[in-house]
């Protein structure tokens, strides 16, 4: 579209990509060093049940707080990670990072012995013959149980599998690694997938959640994914709540656990202690701080 456009238009065009390829170019090479010098952090938002807005779990998600442009989003850098062969080391460090928080409230009594901790792991990262080994140590290492860690893997995972990653996903299955589907219904899930593959349960994208209780067909999707969900024995997360409208009809669909901004934005590890974690000796304490409107 750009050479018909005229010449005014055309080098405006050339102009503006070749500024998105510097600068992307710049963020790639602070990406390299972010990880050495300390500008990237872990957040930890609250998974909760949807009947009493306990939390149930936390899912781990990497902050970079660029020295001189502040704040950049996952979205934009995870897929320059990615690209740039980076997400095998930041991934790396992520869980290994969220691990340790996770047995640091263990110790402390801030989380219960079932809460479990969520964690992103990229379709690069699972090609990784050796992850299931590494993961299985760092458990070890922490003397964390298996079953409180949930790995979140995207649908295009499944869809195009290769024997590598097959093998991993059931290596890390096996460790008794739960393993949930993230932002399902937006890529190519089939219900063959969700048997074939080790998973324990699916994450309902957000896109589904946000039309609950003024668009019909988003009310009957999250239906067909919890009768799915239920016939096959996964768990059903509901992603991006933001409203009580979204939460009352989620409850009335059946789905029992949510995450989103009603309950709680990602915060640091030492504000969701705060927030979320238990008070010692206090039954459910961190119930009663909570506003009875969330
Ligand atoms: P995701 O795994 O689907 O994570 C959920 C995203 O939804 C997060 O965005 C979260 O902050 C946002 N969110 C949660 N509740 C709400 C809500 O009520 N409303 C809205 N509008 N948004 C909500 P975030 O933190 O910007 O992360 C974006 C994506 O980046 C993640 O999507 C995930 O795909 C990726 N990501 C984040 N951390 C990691 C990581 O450590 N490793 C990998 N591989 N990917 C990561
Ligand atoms: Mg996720
Ligand atoms: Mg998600
Ligand atoms: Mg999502």
């Amino acid at each position: 579209r750009s050479k018909t456009e005229g010449p005014g238009r055309s080098t405006m065009f050339d102009t503006s990509m070749h500024e998105q390829a510097r600068d992307r170019v710049e963020l790639e090479g602070a990406l390299r060093t972010a990880l050495t010098r300390g500008e990237l952090h872990v957040a930890y938002q609250p998974i909760v049940a949807i009947a009493d807005g306990r939390p149930v779990g936390a899912e781990a998600l990497v902050r970079w707080d660029h020295p001189r442009r502040g704040p950049i989003p996952p979205g934009v850098f995870i897929p320059i990670a990615e690209e740039a062969g980076l997400i095998d080391a930041l991934g790396t460090w992520v869980r290994q990072e969220s691990l340790r928080q996770l047995a640091q409230w263990r110790a402390e009594h801030t989380v219960s012995d079932d809460f479990w901790m969520s964690i992103n792991v990229s379709p690069r990262q699972l090609r990784d013959g050796g992850l299931p080994a590494a993961v299985g140590a760092e458990l070890t290492g922490l003397g964390l149980p298996a079953g409180v860690v949930t790995l979140e893997i995207t649908e295009s995972v499944m869809v195009d599998a290769s024997t590598q990653t097959d093998q991993v996903l059931f290596e890390l299955r096996a460790l008794g690694v739960r393993l949930a589907v993230d932002d399902f219904g937006t890529g190519f899930s089939a219900l063959g997938y969700l048997r074939r593959f080790p998973v324990t349960g699916v994450k309902i994208d957000r896109s589904f959640v946000s039309g609950l209780g003024t668009d019909h067909s988003d009310s009957e999707i999250v239906r067909a994914v919890v009768a799915m969900s239920t016939a096959l024995g996964l768990s059903t997360v509901a992603e991006g709540v933001e409203t009580v409208e979204q939460r009352d009809a989620l409850a009335s669909l059946g789905v029992p656990l949510g995450q989103g901004w009603l309950w709680g934005k990602a915060v640091t590890a030492a504000q969701f202690a705060t927030r979320w974690g238990a008070i010692p000796g206090v039954p459910d304490a961190a119930a009663a701080r909570r506003p009875l409107t969330a």
